[in-house]
Order: C-alpha cells, then sequence, then structure tokens
C-alpha cells in the first residue's frame, strides 16, 4: 500500500489510526514493543488483555466485518493501512486471532441472527476469547477421524472426548469444537460444529509445555461438558462444511494480521544483520533480499484473497503453504545471522521452560510449527493438486 496512490479518504484514515495508535500505545503498552505473536504468547498477557479493551472501545476489532455486525465495514486498503501502522507504532500482539478472525466470520457466513447477537459483540468488545477445537490425538491432517462425541440430552448437548494442540484454551471462555453427533456416521458425515463454554466442570485444560519454554497450546478434555442445544453452528450433522469454511479464513484471510508480526521480525533481522556487519556476505544478502521479497509477495496474496468476497476456496491453501515456508525460513535466517552465538542458551538443565532462551532463537524453535498448524505443507500440496490443478488422488 505504500507503493500506491491512496484516495484522499484512505489517506485521512491513515492519519486517524496513526494519530490513535501514538496516543494510545504509551505506558505498559509502549513498553512491550509489540511482543506477544506466536511463540512468544505468553508475554505480557494481561497488559494485552488490557489493550484489546481499549480497541474494541475505539472500534479497531473487527476492523472489516460488515458494518450491520458491528464491525466497520473497512475497505481492504484500510485493513492494509491499519496493519501497517499497527506495525510502525509497535502496538502489543493481539490476543483473540481465533475469535475476531476466525469464529467470528463463520458465524456471520453460517451463524443464526441469535447466534450472531449473542457472540459477536463479546468479540468487538474484546470480553470473550476463543479457542479452536478440531485437533485430537487420532485427527490432525486426518481431521474426518474425529472421536470427540455429542449427544443431546434434553436442552443440552452432553460432550465427551480429548482435543489436543488447543491454542489459548487455557485462557479462552469458548471453545468451537467439531464433534461426532451421529454416532453411527463415518469420516466427515455425522459431524457438528458446537459452541461449548469453557468455564465449566466438564472441561479440563492441560497445558503442553513447548520447546520454546512457553505453553501456549494444551490438551482439552470434554467430560459430559455442557453446551445448550442451540448452539450448533449450520445444521447438526453437517458441521464439516462450517469446519472447513473456517479453515478457509484460516488459510487465507485472516494473515493480514499475522503478516504485521511478520514485517517487524523481518526488519528485526535485517537490523541484527547490520549490527553485525553480516551484510557483507553474499549469501546472506541473497536470502535476506529473497524474505523482503517474500513478504510483498505474501501481502499481495493476501489482498487478493481478501478482495474475493464470501467464503476462501481451496486457492487459500497457496497463501498457507508461502507463509509457512517463508516464516519458517525466516527463523532459519535469524540463526543464521546470529552465527556460533544462536547456539548458545542461558540458563541451567535441558528440559523445555527451564533455560532463557533469545528471542531469536524463541522464533527459529517456534517457527518449525508453521508448516504445521492450519494444515501442513504435505496437506496443502495435496489441496492444491486435487482440488486447484486436478490432478488424480492420491491412494488411501
Ligand atoms: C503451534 C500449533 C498450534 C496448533 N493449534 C491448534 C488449535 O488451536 N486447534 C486445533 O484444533 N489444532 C491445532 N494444532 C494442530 C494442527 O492443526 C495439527 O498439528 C496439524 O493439522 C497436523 O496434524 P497432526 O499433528 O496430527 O499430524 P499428522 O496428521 O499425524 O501428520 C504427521 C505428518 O504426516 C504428514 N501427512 C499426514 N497425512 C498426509 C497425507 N495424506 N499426505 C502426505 N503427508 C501427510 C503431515 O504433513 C505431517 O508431516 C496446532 C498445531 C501446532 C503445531
Amino acid at each position: 500500500m505504500s507503493d500506491v496512490e491512496l484516495t484522499a479518504d484512505d489517506a485521512r484514515f491513515r492519519r486517524d489510526v496513526a494519530d490513535w495508535l501514538a496516543d494510545h500505545v504509551v505506558g505498559e503498552y509502549a513498553e512491550l514493543e509489540g511482543r506477544g505473536g506466536p511463540g512468544d504468547d505468553d508475554v505480557g498477557f494481561d497488559v494485552r488483555v488490557a489493550w484489546e479493551h481499549e480497541l474494541g472501545k475505539a472500534g479497531f476489532i473487527g476492523l472489516g466485518w460488515p458494518v450491520e455486525f458491528g464491525g466497520r465495514g473497512a475497505t481492504l486498503e484500510q485493513q492494509v493501512i491499519w496493519a501497517e501502522e499497527y506495525t510502525r507504532a509497535q502496538a502489543p500482539a493481539r490476543v483473540n486471532h481465533m475469535g475476531e478472525n476466525l469464529l467470528a466470520p463463520t458465524l456471520i457466513e453460517y451463524g443464526t441472527p441469535e447466534q450472531q447477537e449473542r457472540f459477536l459483540p463479546g468479540i468487538l468488545r474484546g470480553d470473550e476469547r476463543w479457542c479452536q477445537g478440531y485437533s485430537e490425538p487420532n485427527a490432525g491432517s486426518d481431521l474426518a477421524n474425529v472421536a470427540t462425541r455429542a449427544r443431546l440430552e434434553g436442552d443440552e448437548w452432553l460432550v465427551n472426548g480429548q482435543k489436543v494442540w488447543t491454542s489459548s484454551a487455557h485462557v479462552s471462555h469458548w471453545c468451537f469444537v467439531v464433534a461426532r453427533t451421529d454416532p453411527s456416521s463415518e469420516r466427515h458425515r455425522g459431524l457438528s460444529f458446537l459452541l461449548v463454554p469453557m468455564e465449566q466442570p466438564g472441561v479440563e485444560v492441560r497445558p503442553i509445555v513447548q520447546i520454546t519454554g512457553g505453553g501456549e497450546f494444551n490438551e482439552v478434555f470434554f467430560d459430559d461438558a455442557r453446551t445448550e442445544a442451540g448452539l450448533v453452528v449450520g445444521d447438526v450433522n453437517d458441521g464439516w462444511r462450517v469446519a472447513m469454511g473456517l479453515l478457509g479464513f484460516e488459510r487465507g484471510v485472516s494473515t493480514l494480521a499475522q503478516q504485521v508480526g511478520f514485517e517487524r521480525e523481518l526488519d528485526h533481522v535485517l537490523a541484527l544483520a547490520r549490527t553485525r556487519d553480516r551484510t557483507r556476505d553474499a549469501v546472506l544478502r541473497q536470502r535476506l533480499v529473497d524474505a523482503w521479497i517474500g513478504l510483498r509477495l505474501m501481502k499481495w496474496n493476501a489482498m487478493r484473497s481478501m478482495a474475493a468476497k464470501g467464503v476462501p476456496g481451496p486457492e487459500a491453501s497457496i497463501s498457507k503453504l508461502f507463509w509457512g515456508s517463508w516464516h519458517r525460513d525466516l527463523g532459519n535466517l535469524m540463526i543464521d545471522v546470529l552465527g556460533p552465538d544462536g547456539l548458545i542458551i542461558e540458563g541451567a538443565g535441558a528440559d523445555a521452560g527451564s533455560y532463557e532462551l533469545k528471542l531469536e532463537q524463541k522464533l527459529f524453535l517456534f517457527s518449525r510449527a508453521d508448516t504445521i498448524y492450519g494444515g501442513s505443507n504435505e496437506i496443502q500440496r495435496n489441496v492444491l493438486g486435487e482440488r486447484v490443478l486436478g490432478l488424480p488422488k492420491e491412494p488411501t
């Protein structure tokens, strides 16, 4: 966006949001210096929750949602401007990506008016955080193998089963759960998309400590967990369609917000390379330039996805494959720029959590996950091969 001519409206919008951010990213918000992104999630959490409320009060959550659902109906250009100014201001990393960018567009597309009225305002105010209950021990890439079950008893669903790798479950109020509601069904038939409250006796959350030392994801156990009969999105037993629609949002459009963080990280690598006098290394210099070019391509791809209205199709897999690989490579680059220092870890003990990682080491380790979550690279290639290019299906 910096490279093209802005309309007068867009220029005014840029000035307004830059002024607002300059006035508000102060005190403890400024002290965070934009930290708290993926892999760094536990940093300044309470401050970031307070910041989310500030954003909510000023109407900066749900920027791109339609006005009739409480959003600002901001244009694509304005959303890009917001993301750019947000990076520039080093505003705190956001806390409710799943609610704002995944569940909300799904509710707007597939939810009932009652569900929309009930859940969208809590997200817009920054009050209600959401997590994603898809993966299970035997259902990751093969999501249709979901074994968590839900049955109707009176006016409630009773949910039983286990989810795993549930990001932010320990700090979420609600979980959107893919569960089998037709016990005789197999594979993707007979599943439903349920909205389940987390704060109840039937839900147990156990954090998983990662190699980065953080515990941003969890195991979640449902043991007769309850939710209201009406809290199923789409038709009962037709949850696969809704679950896939949400994945389209996850793989495509929502990456714009994520790119805010990527831009900041790339700036950091460039600054590091300069201060460590690494830019004279021709191979490293070329990798830095490649990273810069890759980020531009990613932005334009995200804008192309966003410009297409409705539920993103399989082409969202292009974005996921591209950004996942790009960010993993940025992690490698960061460690290579550090040189031998990158290999030294401060602190005692080999157990995760017992050592102090440098920010760059955290990113290197966490970015290994980028080619796995939201659908692994291999799965994205299958989707593209089969559903976009029309190649023969792989043998099962
Ligand atoms: C940081 C992080 C956060 C996550 N957050 C969440 C969350 O909030 N909610 C949630 O529900 N899940 C979450 N996940 C889980 C994520 O969606 C799964 O890890 C992912 O879908 C892969 O599933 P899996 O781990 O079971 O691996 P598997 O499916 O067992 O795959 C293992 C390997 O086999 C490959 N493979 C599998 N099938 C095929 C195939 N048909 N063709 C070729 N190769 C194949 C995969 O690419 C992979 O390399 C998260 C994961 C990570 C790493």
